[in-house]
């Protein structure tokens, strides 16, 4: 079952107008496009100018009349724009499926660091408590097994609050929501629904499919699905919303590596774990790799160096970063992490070299050695090398110990 949540920013705009001006705090605040302009707009309010009746959308004046005291800011969307960018390095600790919806809301597909941080609820907690401590902003979210729960969930209670929709209890929580609460219904999807007596969420789920079909068509099909718990399409990764530059996993052992043996054990997980992420995100062959090496002291070291030619081989990255290793790191070592990562991709054409006729044969296998390991599990197919010490593969290195993309390393 896949542990999705739906983290949303309260009162987002209001509540970087007042971290930047704390002065604000306490105070009914409405954010404008512009003051000087009475005609403008209230785009945004603090949850106490909301309990006086003051609304997104509304004219100034108008709100004005429901509550005189209300201060007005002019919005800074470069500011919000970069709060929001600290808000997502956060969710990034958890995972890379970060779908955003709108500047303030996010999907996030965390069900591959459960074993790492904890249950959903656990994970949307730690989530709640960072964003506040660090950034003094709070969030609600909801935990669910798909997209339209999570947000369901994280709508139910607000501000700075946790919802669980699960199995067990979506029939006693969603069911009995108005059916206006589902995502994307409309005011007048609810009123023809309502005219048909289909007033709440279960009232949708449990009304025969072929007369919803006959009345609304495919979309009645889908909402009726959302209304189910059987929506399921995928969070989409982060990067596919902004251009990737390099791509890179790096692992804290578990013991300090102190053979060229363990170094090799590391070494391969991490490039087989880096190529298959290359695979996924289809955007051509890297012509660079970095080598990141901690010691048990603390102290690191970065190395670069440009490929044999591009490649997308784990292999290729697994021999290369070896070379980088045994050349920089003389003499005794206590390693503590590893890291590897890829850059330069190249879509056009390359130069043809001996080593690269090699290179479909070479990827086929590749592709093969992937497709295993994503139907059976990582553990199916390990090189022989990295069975002399298992306990390496604890963890999927390729969704834990995740480094973003335009990450340090
Ligand atoms: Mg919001």
């Amino acid at each position: 079952m896949r542990v999705i949540l739906h983290v949303d920013l309260n009162n987002f705009y209001a509540s970087v107008e007042m971290k930047l001006d704390p002065s604000l705090k306490g105070k009914f605040v409405g954010v404008c496009g512009s003051i000087e302009n009475r005609h403008g707009i209230i785009l945004a309010k603090s949850e106490n100018a909301k309990k006086m009746g003051v609304k997104t959308g509304m004219v100034i004046k108008d709100a004005l009349k429901l509550c005189p005291e209300l201060v007005l800011v002019e919005a800074k969307h470069d500011k919000y724009i970069s709060y929001s960018n600290l808000v997502r390095d956060i969710y990034r600790k958890y995972t890379d499926k970060i779908e955003p919806f709108g500047i303030d809301e996010c999907w996030l597909d965390v069900t591959n660091s459960v074993k790492m941080f904890g249950s959903g609820e656990e994970i949307a907690e730690q989530i709640r408590q960072t964003v506040k401590n660090e950034l003094g902003l709070t969030v609600s979210i909801g935990v669910s097994f798909n997209k339209v729960f999570a947000k369901l969930g994280s709508d139910y209670k607000k501000p700075d609050a946790i919802t669980v929709i699960s199995n067990d209890n979506y029939k006693n929580l969603v069911w009995n929501m108005g059916v206006e609460n589902l995502l994307f219904v409309g005011r007048s999807t609810k009123q023809k629904l309502e005219k048909l007596n289909i007033k709440t969420i279960g009232n949708l789920a449990i009304t025969d499919s072929d007369f919803i079909s006959k009345k609304f068509g495919k979309w009645g099909e889908t909402l009726q699905t959302y209304a189910k718990g059987e929506e399921n399409s995928e969070v989409l990764l982060d990067e596919e919303h902004s251009e990737i530059k390099s791509v890179g996993n790096s692992i804290t052992s578990y013991r300090d590596l102190v053979t060229l043996d363990d170094v090799k054990i590391v070494l391969t997980i991490l490039s087989e774990s880096v190529s298959a992420r290359v695979n996924d995100y289809k955007i051509g062959k890297p012509d660079t790799l970095t080598l990141f090496v901690r010691d048990s002291e603390l102290v690191s070291i970065t190395r670069q160096v440009k490929l044999d030619y591009p490649s997308c081989l784990a292999e290729d990255y697994e021999k290369t970063a070896y070379q980088l290793f045994i050349k920089n790191v003389k003499g005794k070592f206590s390693i503590r992490s590893l890291g590897v990562s890829v850059s330069g991709f190249n879509k056009g054409d390359e130069q043809i070299s001996f080593d690269s006729l090699n290179y479909d044969k070479k990827s086929k296998l590749n592709d093969a050695v992937s497709d295993i390991k994503h139907k059976y599990g990582n553990e199916s197919l390990l090189k022989g090398i990295v069975l002399k010490d298992k306990k390496f593969m604890k963890e999927d290195p390729k969704t834990e110990h995740v480094v973003h993309p335009d990450g340090h390393l």
